[in-house]
């Protein structure tokens, strides 16, 4: 039973990208689909998922509760992975659950997931234990997975993606931020050097965050990394009509889909950097994460 516990990963390609701006300022691109790693499951998130699955078994608990925005991926990912394998789920929603559901909602409810909407000012208090209890009182035990799936289990998980791709052939890896898991479990594995790109606003602060989170955990980074925090587009899930542009002429041009708030603002940050020619060395060879999530395209177009 526990060997269905996301264990079996198919084939994820990397797919080169050819583009006029890249091959002017002599860089190479690649991209991880990591998007395909699962129909629903997708991206980053079935990494963040699946030691906490394991752990939720281990501990002998069969409901897992987390905390998410109205078209969270993680909450998304999280009630479908309850429902394939046997977990009651429980989203806490922040602020008033909308009316209808939104289609990200709607999903999760169909699959199974209990949804609950808190005032953003208890969202506020989601890492407080005092919160958590009043929420087992409520719900009874569960096994939480925090916002993102930012907890020790998700950071284990993520540290396993950089197997997934021939690290030789690249001189950096960019990825996608928003709260520095992905990028502190692949900086305790990598042999390449790192690139988050912040996709929300607020100047350095996810460096200290990722270095937090590895030490919290004691554990050591492997790669040198680094933190860009200029392609916010004003904040979380933000865009802008370039933005929108960029994403619309990227997909049909490279045939990879693309949704606005992580992996459009990672690819337009890349492009926008390899155009300024002094930040990437000549002749870099770049590997892009996808890190999924197109089930949130939906709450834009
Ligand atoms: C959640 C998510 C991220 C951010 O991952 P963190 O580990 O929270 O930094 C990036 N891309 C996509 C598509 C996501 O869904």
């Amino acid at each position: 039973m526990a060997a269905d516990l996301l264990r079996d990963l198919p084939d994820i390609p990397v797919q080169p990208v050819e583009d006029p701006v890249l091959a002017a300022a002599g860089i190479s691109l690649s991209v991880l689909r990591l998007d395909l790693v699962h129909p629903v499951i997708s991206g980053n998130k079935w990494f963040k998922l699946k030691y906490n699955l394991a752990r939720a078994r281990e501990t002998g608990r069969n409901c897992l509760l987390t905390f998410g925005g109205s078209w969270s991926n993680h909450l998304h990912a999280l009630a479908f992975a309850g429902a394939e394998f046997g977990f009651r789920t429980t989203g806490i929603v922040r602020g008033e659950l909308p009316d209808p559901l939104n289609a990200c909602l709607q999903d999760a409810r169909n699959a199974g997931m209990h949804l609950s909407g808190i005032s953003r000012h208890d969202y506020g208090r989601r890492h407080d234990p005092a919160l958590i209890a009043d929420l087992e009182d409520q719900h009874g035990p569960f096994h939480l997975i925090p916002e993102g799936g930012a907890n020790i289990e998700g950071v284990r998980g993520c540290s396993e993606i950089p197997v997934l791709y021939p690290q030789a052939d690249f001189d950096l890896v960019c990825l996608a931020c928003g709260t520095g898991t992905t990028l502190a479990g692949m900086a305790t594995t990598s042999k390449v050097p790192l690139m988050g790109f912040q996709v929300l606003k607020g100047q350095g602060y996810l460096a200290g965050t990722v270095r937090g989170m590895i030490r919290t955990h004691g554990l050591t980074e492997r790669s040198p990394w680094s933190v860009d925090d200029t392609f916010h587009f004003g904040g979380y899930a933000r865009v802008s009509p370039q933005l929108m542009h960029f994403l619309t002429e990227f997909q049909a041009r490279h045939g990879i889909p693309l949704e606005p708030v992580y992996s459009a603002k990672l690819l337009y940050g890349i492009f926008a950097l390899a155009k300024k020619r002094d930040i990437f060395p000549q002749n870099s060879r770049i590997l892009a994460i996808h890190g999924g999530g197109l089930q949130g395209l939906r709450g834009y177009f």
